[in-house]
């Protein structure tokens, strides 16, 4: 009814494989899972003539903050499948998993449902639309680590052994899953596939940024009047994202913090407001964009104790297999503990941005990096608040 599965069928039967690459790339797809690299330019990592080649959607979104593949995947999920297959053709794999957070249970049933629903039909199985490619997609259940998301461990978990990271090089496209060619795409980056097909690489470039084009979905909690998935052109500001869509700060209350890219990314003050969500200007601004979820605080929060819960979380999250993230982790939430309960020393200011300093740049995977920047940012912007806690005993936002 609605054109479903008509851009595969255009992908199949209008171009070679290298040709849907090339469409990608002009279209300048960037992914949407984070990190933001050039999807077609990834793809083209594979070594020529290595056979079997896996592609892997990561639909484990963990992130505190973001719920937008959940949505993609219970609300549009065929369009999801219709990625997933345009990219096993331009990749040329013929087996696709989507790895999905355990917890989204009704997702992993719809996307099931869904799948035998269109092999059903023929959209997806064996020699579709009469060329020589057939694929078969499969999901798979993750069991709530937040560590799985990262790519290696992704993997690992597929294989069915413990999900902590690999080390890189050599990368997954080269040496991946069950040690073949594997490409790894988010949920959302998959789901821009259909319509760039549809409608060409000039018209997906007409919306964004030159650098960052597209559309984004961007999550909005926090102390906002109407949370929720935007779906808006790269390069929206903050402001127009939270006061225009998301309806403003209940009581006309003041932003505090702004984090564009839930609890991994450095935070960001209310004067940020006028930055452009995309994945130049967030970093110009001291952050990043990541999967673009966006959480507000308000000036009424505690900031040590909204770092200490973020910390916490990255905490019980860590995979333990280096040290400078597992014991790292743990003090940081021993000392912010000590602070925002009123049992801190000065020093202990000084002692938090020691063991920050001593966790940067020694960790084997990004989750580390991550885990200092709730107290890493929030002592760089507000370490008046800090200090107020170890003088006052207590916080002077309550
Ligand atoms: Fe595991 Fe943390 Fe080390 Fe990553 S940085 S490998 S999550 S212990």
């Amino acid at each position: 009814e609605h054109d479903g599965y008509q851009s595969l069928r255009k992908a199949v039967r209008q171009y070679t494989p290298d040709e849907v690459m090339a469409l990608v790339k002009k279209a300048g797809l960037r992914g949407r899972g984070g990190a933001g690299f050039p999807a077609g330019v990834k793809w083209g990592f594979c070594p020529k003539d290595v056979f079997p080649r896996y592609l892997v959607c990561n639909a484990d979104e963990s992130e505190p903050g973001t719920f937008k593949d959940r949505e993609i995947i219970e609300q549009n999920t065929h369009q999801l499948l219709e990625g997933i297959a345009i990219a096993c053709y331009a990749v040329q794999a013929e087996t696709a998993y989507i790895y999905i957070r355990g917890e989204m249970a009704e997702g992993a049933r719809r996307l099931e449902q869904a799948i035998a629903l269109a092999e059903e039909k023929g959209y997806l199985g064996q020699r579709l639309y009469g060329r020589d490619f057939s694929l078969k997609i499969y999901v798979h259940r993750g069991a709530g680590a937040y560590i799985c998301g990262e790519e290696t461990a992704l993997l690992n978990s597929i294989e069915g052994i413990m999900g902590q990271p690999r080390l890189k090089p050599p990368f997954p496209a080269a040496v991946g899953l069950y040690g073949k060619p594997t490409v790894i795409n988010n949920v959302e980056t998959l789901a821009n596939l259909p319509p760039i097909i549809e409608r060409g690489a000039d018209w997906y470039r007409s919306i964004g940024t030159e650098k960052s084009p597209g559309p984004k979905v961007f999550s909005l909690s926090g102390q906002v009047h109407r949370p929720g998935n935007y779906e808006l052109p790269l390069g929206t500001t903050f402001r127009e994202l939270i006061y225009e869509h998301g309806g403003g700060i209940p009581n006309g209350r003041a932003i505090k913090a702004i984090l564009p890219a839930g609890a991994s990314a450095p935070m960001l003050t209310g004067e940020a407001l006028d930055v452009q969500m995309d994945f130049e200007s967030v970093p110009q601004a001291g952050s990043m964009l990541g999967s673009g979820s966006v959480i507000v605080i308000d000036e009424t929060v505690c900031i040590v104790d909204a770092a200490l819960r973020m910390t916490r979380f990255f905490k019980h999250e860590s995979c333990g297999k280096c040290s400078p993230c597992r014991e790292g982790t743990y003090w940081l939430v021993q000392l912010l503990e000590r602070i925002e309960g009123g049992r801190g020393r000065m020093q202990d200011i000084d002692l938090l941005q020691t063991v920050l300093d001593q966790i940067d740049g020694k960790c084997f995977c990004p989750l580390g990096e991550f885990a200092r920047s709730p107290a890493l940012s929030s002592l760089k912007h507000f370490r008046e608040e800090y200090e107020y806690h170890v003088r006052q005993g207590h916080c002077w936002a309550r």
